[in-house]
């Protein structure tokens, strides 16, 4: 494994166009922005500035490039690729248990979880610009809660260049599988931010069982619930339904995420907007991956209604398919040409799903470019935030917690 390094401290990012707006000195202090000043190019400059690289008291000349928070990845499987290993065909079965029993069969022979492809993982995450994540991470009677260990492990050699919130992820089911509910309590009680949960109806069969089971975690150690919902159509709109009836009662409102959500996508134009109404009122969110061939999740809806909707990578190179990268912003190109966006503020509205709009999947009351929040920054040399999101190009420096992470595609930790 190796270890990573030190990074550059940031105090003052000068010369970014935040949103693409006018010219900004961005302060720093304590890993947070202080203040936001307008840009004087008359100001002194210090030298060794002009290549983006801090000197030693912290300027970096951010060369009047686009300015946007970090990226957030609010859906990923940090703990189970093969990024940056040989290539692993695929062999198993196109559909959800086959993936499960490929994944089973051949984890370990690729050291999966492992410190060393998770901390891979990340950093690929990090050198494409995204500085927090919310990362689903396996728990099950073969690992029991070893992979979670590693994630913590990972993110801690990376020294904080990635914000993390973990979700306690039973990928291999619940109920069908005794043990693993007290599995998902004991990683909620040892520090997991969210207990996930697993097409309720077709892979546990018992979706009242699978839910009830895991929102009484959550009432009990006060933790959040995300739950993968690949189950599309009525089946998947009614365990919606169940998620909604059981926030309300345990008030759980703006705790409870479902993932994917294909069914919100598929039903009628009636059933949605009841669907979508309801998911507002109880403070439900919803994460996509925006998935190729799949019916789009009606994002601008979801939103007028109240209900966040957050965008994330899945995993990346797994032994579920081949496919994925570490690069949100690549994705968000995919998000909104999916969604069909073409006018300028839906454009920005992709670019806000995958950052700042994406805070509260991640723990944070503000991830911005604004005074207090984590000095998280992602610069490219773009003309504005539509050319951003449509051309996704290069992060040209990525600052996470005010210290310099990447810079032109090299990663620094
Ligand atoms: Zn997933």
């Amino acid at each position: 494994m190796t270890t990573a390094r030190t990074p550059e401290t940031v105090t003052v990012l000068r010369d970014v166009r935040p949103w693409g707006g006018e010219p900004v000195d961005l302060h720093v202090a304590d890993g947070r922005i202080a203040a936001v000043t307008p840009h004087d190019p008359a100001a002194p400059q210090s030298s060794g500035t002009s290549s983006g690289t801090a000197t030693d008291d912290g300027v970096v000349d951010g060369r009047g490039l686009l300015a946007l928070p970090g990226l957030v990845n609010a859906h990923a499987h940090v703990d189970k690729s093969w990024w940056g290993r040989p290539w692993v065909s695929y062999g198993g079965e196109a559909t959800t248990q086959g993936r499960i029993a490929h994944e089973r069969a051949h984890r370990d022979e690729l050291g999966i979880p492992g410190v060393d492809v998770t901390l891979t993982v990340l950093r690929e995450f990090v050198r494409h610009g995204t500085t927090a994540i919310r990362t689903h991470v396996d728990v099950d009677l073969g690992l029991r809660l070893r992979g979670i260990e590693v994630v913590r492990e990972a993110l801690a050699t990376l020294g904080g260049a990635v914000h993390a919130e973990i979700v306690a992820f039973p990928q291999d089911g619940v109920l069908r599988r005794p043990g693993v509910l007290d599995l998902l309590d004991a990683a909620a009680a040892a520090g997991a931010e969210h207990v996930g949960g697993l097409d309720p109806a077709s892979i546990d069969r018992d979706p009242v069982g699978q839910l009830d089971g895991l929102f009484a975690i959550a009432e009990r150690r006060g933790v959040g619930i995300d739950v993968h919902l690949h189950d599309g159509g009525d089946l998947g709109a009614f365990q919606v339904e169940l998620m909604i009836d059981r926030t309300l009662r345990a008030g759980l409102q703006g705790k409870v995420n479902v993932a994917h959500g294909f069914a919100v996508g598929e039903v009628p134009p009636s059933r949605q907007a009841d669907l979508v109404a309801a998911m507002g009122e109880a403070g439900i969110t919803m994460t996509t991956v925006a998935p190729i061939g799949a019916a789009p999740l009606p994002v601008h809806a979801l939103r007028a209604a109240g209900v966040a909707v957050g965008l994330g990578t899945d995993g990346i190179r797994d032994l579920w398919a081949p496919y994925g990268t570490g690069d949100l912003l690549a994705l968000t190109t995919q998000l909104a040409r999916l969604s069909r966006f073409r006018h300028d503020d839906e454009l920005v509205t992709a670019a806000r799903v995958a950052t700042s709009d994406a805070a509260r999947f991640v723990g944070r009351d503000v991830h911005d470019l604004v005074v207090g929040a984590p000095a998280d920054v992602v610069l490219v040399d773009a003309e504005n935030v539509p050319d951003a999101v449509v051309r996704a190009p290069r992060r040209a420096l990525v600052v996470a917690g005010g210290r310099v992470v990447a810079r032109d595609g090299d990663v620094l930790v």
